[in-house]
């Protein structure tokens, strides 16, 4: 009992400190952003969330580095830095239903259930799907569900969506997504071919029209179509 509980409050510090290279982070690109500082709703919701639960277990000891990390099937946790600016460009309201596309072992959905009403997340690979399910609901998450599935088809019966966030990289945006996203909806989405993404902020105005706007240069994975291997 004394253990775990030595344990959380290491966890905590390491978190804080997370929190720290997160800000000087964000003030270091701002020059790219526009941005200097990220939200303090997002940076007190990445000061709760134990990201050491959302990556493999050998990974416990890096969870608070501001560094991706493997979470199994070739597939990468995106570092801090990234997850808060994406989080913080969603500009999330309580009342929200946010899309979320990949999964994986649930980190970036568990900080959208912390700021927002409803998480509808959708993830191809049933096995990291499994595991994000679980992770989320040891932690308590009971606003997130989850579909195995070809995201860039969105999920239809759940839209319009407030707000859509894609942790995988598509060449082009699935016009599904830009169809599933509310009037006045903000969607974050990284795009372009392998080795020239950036990340984008997508918004929809009153009269139904999108504008694109370019964040930074990034680099995700490839958004798989349902019949890649
Ligand atoms: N958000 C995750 C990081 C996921 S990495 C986290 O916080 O842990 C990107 C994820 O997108 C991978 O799990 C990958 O399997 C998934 N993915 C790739 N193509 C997809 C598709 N077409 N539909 C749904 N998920 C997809």
């Amino acid at each position: 009992m004394k253990a775990a509980n030595s344990n959380r409050d290491q966890f905590a510090i390491l978190r804080r400190t997370m929190v720290e290279q997160v800000a000087l982070h964000a003030d270091h690109v701002s020059g790219k952003t526009g941005r200097t500082a990220i939200a303090s709703p997002v940076m007190e919701a990445i000061e709760r969330v134990p990201r050491h639960a959302f990556v493999p277990v050998e990974m416990t000891l890096y969870a608070y580095l501001d560094s991706p990390l493997p979470i199994g099937c070739g597939k990468t946790i995106s570092q801090p830095f990234i997850v808060a600016l994406m989080t913080d460009l969603l500009e999330l309201g309580a009342e929200d239903r946010v899309l979320e596309i990949g999964t994986g072992l649930g980190y970036q959905a568990a900080l959208l259930a912390e700021l927002a009403a409803e998480v509808f997340t959708v993830e191809l690979i049933e096995e990291l799907a499994q595991s994000g399910r679980r992770r989320l609901g040891e932690q308590g998450y009971g606003n997130v569900q989850f579909r195995v599935g070809d995201g860039s088809l969105g999920w239809p019966d759940h839209a319009p969506f407030d707000r859509i966030i894609a942790t995988a990289a598509p060449d082009l945006i699935p016009p599904a997504l830009l169809q599933q996203l509310k009037t006045g909806g903000r969607m974050v989405i990284p795009a372009g071919l392998e080795d020239d993404q950036r990340l984008l902020l997508v918004t929809k105005d009153e009269g139904g029209r999108f504008e694109t706007e370019e964040i930074l240069p990034v680099r995700f994975s490839q958004l798989m179509s349902a019949d890649d291997d």
